[in-house]
């Protein structure tokens, strides 16, 4: 991160613990603050594990229990899978806002190919639990998705949502919750787990009425503008923000480059003047070599950076080979240096050339 952070910019390696907006002050873990004429907050998402009794002691001490969600416990995911010999690889979608909600199920087709690969489809079965209704929320997708789900003989539970994880037994422990209001309680056995954990707000956000939105506890800000809705020197970007769609790295590029302009209008003493459009990106790996590239808006439509023809909705390795290797170097050398802040102009530029 160091390597990265431009050397005219003081970097303070504390903590943040709070805020305090009426008075400009940033407060830090140590007992110092910090003042600020302008803030930008984005504190990312915090898995709230304690939402699933058994679960961080599961990641602690079980081998076959893992998750991509934490850089603390990556690295049991691969040795996991290879373990699995027979019974269930079960992966599991949280019942909160998650980041990425395509990255539960990317490794479960990931780890399909890996045990299919050794030879071992026949003897382990491969399962999926979601709390929707689909296995996507964008219909366009889904329903290709779906067609994936079939022809790899996944097994799907939707509305299921995990509660429970009897790690000692190997248990995960769910809510069938199509009736809400009484969910029932199903146990399934597994043989290795993939975990997406519940997530919740950032604590120095949401323990702040003034800073968070009354009914979610992200970061209080217009959705279009990304300026806070209360205080106009505060703007907010990332998964810390109150859209629950957009919580990707694809979405934190956008929103800079709004954020970029509208802080430049307020300095200024103009209003802000450019709006997001709730754009978002998650590029599906569905197996070794494919993948899906599903980019949509704030009301979950599709809002597609190529032409129709190129099909982003269909299986194809194009896909995979941009999300494998076009998009690391653009997230390191286009969107943490700066200069990319989304595709709209690229969207553009082929709405123009194909008359669109
Ligand atoms: C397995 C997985 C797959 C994903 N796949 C994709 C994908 O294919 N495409 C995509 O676009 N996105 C993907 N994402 C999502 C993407 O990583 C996030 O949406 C993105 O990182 C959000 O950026 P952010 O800056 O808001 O938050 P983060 O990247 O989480 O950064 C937040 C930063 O704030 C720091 N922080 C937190 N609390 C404090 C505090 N109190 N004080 C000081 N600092 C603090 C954290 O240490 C961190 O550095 C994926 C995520 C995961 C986990």
């Amino acid at each position: 991160m160091g390597e990265f952070v431009p050397s005219n910019v003081h970097w303070e390696k504390q903590n943040v613990s709070g805020f305090d907006p009426d008075n400009n002050k940033v407060m830090l873990e140590n007992g110092d603050h910090l003042n600020y004429e302008y803030l930008i907050v984005a504190l990312g998402i915090t898995p709230d594990y304690q939402r699933v009794p058994g679960l961080l002691e599961a990641l602690e001490t079980a081998p076959n229990v893992c998750t991509n969600y934490d850089a603390k416990y990556v690295s049991k995911t691969f040795p996991a899978i290879q373990n699995t010999k027979k019974g269930t690889a079960l992966f599991t979608h949280p019942d909160t806002p998650v980041k990425c909600a395509g990255a539960p199920q990317k490794i479960m087709y990931l780890a399909e190919d890996q045990i299919r690969k050794s030879g071992l489809r026949n003897d382990v079965d491969v399962a999926f639990a979601h709390p929707g209704p689909a296995i996507f929320g964008v219909k366009k997708y889904a329903e290709q998705l779906a067609k994936v789900v079939a022809e790899k003989d996944i097994k799907t539970y939707f509305h299921h949502a995990l509660k429970e994880l009897d790690y000692k037994n190997n248990l995960a422990v769910f809510h069938n919750i199509k009736e809400p209001d009484s969910p029932v309680k199903v146990s399934i056995p597994y043989e290795m787990i993939h975990v997406s954990p519940p997530f919740k707000p950032p604590s120095p956000i949401a323990s702040n009425p003034k800073m968070a939105a009354a009914q979610s506890g992200y970061l209080d800000v217009n959705t279009q503008t990304l300026q806070h809705n209360k205080y106009e020197n505060i703007f907010g970007l990332g998964d810390n923000i109150n859209i629950v769609s957009t919580k990707t790295a694809a979405a934190a590029a956008a929103q800079t480059g709004i954020v970029q302009k509208n802080l430049q209008s307020v300095m200024d003493k103009k209003k802000p003047s450019v709006f997001y459009d709730g754009y978002t990106s998650c590029p599906l790996v569905t197996g070794a070599n494919k993948g899906i590239l599903a980019e949509f808006d704030g009301n979950g439509e599709p809002l597609q950076t190529f032409p129709s023809f190129f099909g982003q909705h269909k299986e194809k390795k194009i896909w995979y080979y941009l999300k494998a290797h076009v998009m690391p170097t653009l997230y390191w050398y286009g969107m943490v240096k700066g200069p990319w802040t989304g595709p709209k102009a690229l969207r553009k530029m082929f709405t123009l050339g194909m008359g669109r």
